[in-house]
């Protein structure tokens, strides 16, 4: 390794990245008073059309789909990392999932360097929970901390749940890497991580929403860096059409089916009342926009 530098080893990954699909780019951008927020490319995930309500009646899901024009088979999920700059301070919601997880994710480093973001003058770091596509971007290639000085924040419900001793019980088959992984990777961020409890203001300017079910710990965050107030909400609602329509339905990656439902419902209440506008991990072109309350349910409105 000794004539090989550390920027050429991550050169060749960047550039084997290209051929790989996983889209980089800064897909939309909101300013919330002094506070400028940038939603980060880290690619995207197909799902089969099954994930997005795991006991609802298949008509009614593909009806609710084939309404708004989108296929049924098949869901697709952008990856999308928020970031907060304020003068020299940036803040980052999630870390993508890494080039370790699918052939399309793992473009968060080429998306933050085409927003002109230094990983290394990210001050914080708020995760919403340990699932591997908000979780596994944390590491380089090096398996260190990709944003070397920042203090990463974790739920302490997330971390007990991921570290319990029957963590892979609770867990279908297909999903044993997901314990795994959040192990390996909380580990090596461990010294630099802290833990925290929902409703606790976590960094100045940020307090942590309850919203369990997704996973045990799962977190989203209000944020008042810039003065004028939005929410992370993470993967309590995933869809741009379902979620909103159903938020009863509890989707094929929700942990905890019933408890995620009340949570989505109980943030889109507070969103719609508030008129707060928000940013999803999941929903398409980066995922900024507001809920407005429909009959019984909610609907979506991009920005
Ligand atoms: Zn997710």
């Amino acid at each position: 390794m000794a004539g090989l530098s550390r920027r050429a080893v991550l050169g060749s990954a960047a550039a084997l990245a290209v051929g790989t699909g996983a889209a980089s780019a800064q897909t939309a951008t909101a300013a919330f008073g002094s506070a400028k927020l940038s939603i980060l490319s880290d690619g995207s995930i197909t799902l089969p059309g099954t994930f997005l309500a795991r006991a609802a009646p298949r008509a009614e899901v593909e009806a609710l789909l084939t309404g708004a024009g989108l296929p049924t088979d098949v869901v697709t999920n952008s990856l999308n990392v928020p970031a907060v700059t304020k003068g020299d301070e940036v803040v980052m919601f999630d870390c993508g999932a890494g080039k370790n997880f699918l052939p399309t994710t793992g473009a968060l480093p080429d998306s933050m360097s085409a927003a002109g973001i230094d990983p290394a003058k990210v001050k914080h770091v708020l995760l919403t929970h340990a699932h591997p596509d908000h979780l596994w971007g944390a590491l380089d290639e090096f398996d260190t901390p990709a944003c070397a000085n920042a203090t990463y924040h974790l739920s302490q419900g997330e971390w007990d749940f991921w570290f319990a001793p029957d963590v892979f019980s609770k867990l279908p088959e297909d999903r044993q890497a997901f314990a795994a992984g959040a192990q390996r990777v909380l580990k090596a961020l461990e010294p630099q991580l802290k833990r925290f409890k929902p409703g606790d203001e976590v960094i100045p300017g940020v307090a942590a929403i309850d919203t369990p079910g997704h996973t045990p710990g799962h977190v989203s965050f209000e944020v008042r860096l810039g003065g004028e107030p939005f929410v992370i909400v993470g993967d309590a609602f995933t869809h741009p059409v379902v979620s909103f329509a159903r938020p009863d339905w509890a989707t094929g990656l929700d942990q905890e089916g019933d408890r995620a439902a009340a949570s989505r419902r109980r943030l889109m209440d507070r969103l719609a009342a508030e008129k707060l506008p928000f940013t999803a991990y999941h929903l398409p072109k980066g995922g900024i926009g507001r809920v407005e309350i429909a009959g019984s349910a909610f609907r979506y409105v991009p920005a």
